[in-house]
């Protein structure tokens, strides 16, 4: 796995980044979440007040949860469809695939 640590290590400096975004958006259009924040509990509760800005780091915040946590299953870098590696090269330019390049060129 370790041609795979400086992808995920940028992941995770990644993750950390988007979270303090997204807690920075939050703090600005509602002050009392501040503690929910911290302690990283965020929940659909505070749904209605998202807005564009915050939609669009969610998402890119659960794309890296998600190849996150193939990284702790031993998953990442394989292809999702045919389990084969995915080339390093193919991470560095998108971290956040499952798919090898023939696989996701079908599916497009
Ligand atoms: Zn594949």
């Amino acid at each position: 796995m370790s041609e795979y640590d400086a992808i995920v290590e940028k992941l995770r400096i990644k993750k950390t980044e988007l979270e303090n975004r997204l807690g920075k958006v939050a703090s600005s259009m509602r002050k009392t979440y501040a503690k929910d924040w911290e302690e990283q509990s965020i929940e659909r509760e505070n749904d209605e007040v998202v807005e564009a800005l915050d939609e669009s780091i969610r998402t890119e915040l659960n794309l890296v949860n998600t190849a996150l946590a193939r990284v702790d299953r031993g998953e990442y870098g394989i292809c999702a469809v045919c389990d084969e590696p995915i080339p390093v090269a193919r991470l560095e330019a998108l971290p956040y695939t499952d798919r090898c390049v023939s696989c996701a060129s079908e599916s497009e």
